[in-house]
C-alpha cells in the first residue's frame, strides 16, 4: 500500500473529498497540521472519515515558519489535541534558517524544544523540519534524551537533506529518514540514502498549497479530489521508484 509519511492534507483542495478519494485509491498517510488554525479542521476530518481505521495518522504542531504567530496559550491547546488519541504525532517542528528567530535560544528553538519534550513525555513520534543546521537539531535532541534508553519517541526527519554523517546519527537515535524528491537531487543526501538500510526509509510528497494546479478550482469537489489523488499517487510512486535506483 502506498504510504505518504508527510502530507499537508488540510492545505490541499477539498480535503474531506480528498481523504475519501485517497482511501479509495488505497493511499495511506501521515497528515500534518502545523499551525494552530489547521488543528481543528484536520481533527474533524479524522473524526468523520474514520482515518484511523485506514492506517492514517495525524501530526499536530507548530512549524518554525509560524512561531511568530504562536501564543503561550497554544501550548496547552497543542497538548489537548495530542491527548485526543495516543497515536498522534508531534510536529512538524524544527529549525529553518530562512525564517525569523532562527538563532540559538530564539523562538524557533524554544518551540522546537517544547514540542520535542512533549513528544518524549507523551511517547509520540516527532516530525522534524530542518533547513540549516542538522548538527544543532541533533545536538538538541540528544540533550533532551532522544536515543538514550530505548525511547518510545522516534525523531522522523522529514524531507531529508543531510549527509551520511547526519544519517548515521539519526539512525543511532532510533530515528527515521523521510525521502522527498528533493532528497534525491542533492548529491550528499542521495549518497547517504544509498548507504543506509532501506527499512529505515519513509517516503513523502510534502504536498501543500504549492501542489495546487489551476485546474483544481474547476469541477465538483469530488472530481478535483480525484485528480489530486491521482497526482499524489504519481508523485509518491516516482520518489519510491527513484529511491530503488540508489
Ligand atoms: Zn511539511
Amino acid at each position: 500500500m502506498p504510504f505518504d509519511s508527510h502530507i499537508h492534507l488540510g492545505r490541499l483542495p477539498h480535503p474531506k473529498e480528498l481523504a475519501q478519494a485517497l482511501d479509495q485509491a488505497g493511499y495511506a498517510y501521515n497528515a500534518v497540521a502545523c499551525e494552530p488554525a489547521e488543528w481543528d479542521p484536520l481533527w474533524e476530518i479524522w473524526q468523520n472519515s474514520g482515518l484511523k481505521e485506514k492506517k492514517c495518522n495525524l501530526a499536530f504542531g507548530i512549524h518554525p515558519m509560524s512561531v511568530l504567530q504562536a501564543k503561550e496559550s497554544h501550548k496547552q491547546m497543542l497538548r489537548a489535541f495530542l491527548e485526543r488519541d495516543d497515536c498522534f504525532m508531534v510536529g512538524e517542528t524544527g529549525l529553518d534558517r530562512r525564517f525569523p528567530e532562527y538563532g540559538p535560544g530564539e523562538l524557533q528553538e524554544k518551540w522546537f524544544l517544547f514540542q520535542a519534550n512533549l513528544a518524549l513525555e507523551l511517547k509520540r513520534d516527532l516530525q522534524i523540519h530542518c533547513v540549516g543546521d542538522y548538527g544543532r537539531v541533533i545536538g538538541l535532541l540528544k540533550r533532551l534524551g532522544f536515543g538514550k534508553s530505548p525511547s518510545d519517541s522516534r525523531p522522523i526527519f522529514h524531507r531529508f537533506g543531510g549527509d551520511i554523517g547526519i544519517a548515521h546519527q539519526i539512525l543511532e537515535m532510533g530515528g527515521l529518514i523521510s525521502v522527498h524528491p528533493s532528497s534525491l537531487t542533492k548529491k550528499s543526501s542521495r549518497s547517504a540514502l544509498a548507504d543506509i538500510p532501506k527499512e529505515m526509509l519513509l517516503f513523502e510528497t510534502d504536498a501543500d498549497e504549492s501542489f495546487w494546479n489551476a485546474s483544481d478550482t474547476i469541477g465538483t469537489p469530488a472530481m478535483v479530489a480525484e485528480s489530486v489523488a491521482q497526482r499524489l499517487l504519481d508523485a509518491l510512486g516516482n520518489v519510491r521508484e527513484a529511491a530503488e535506483d540508489l
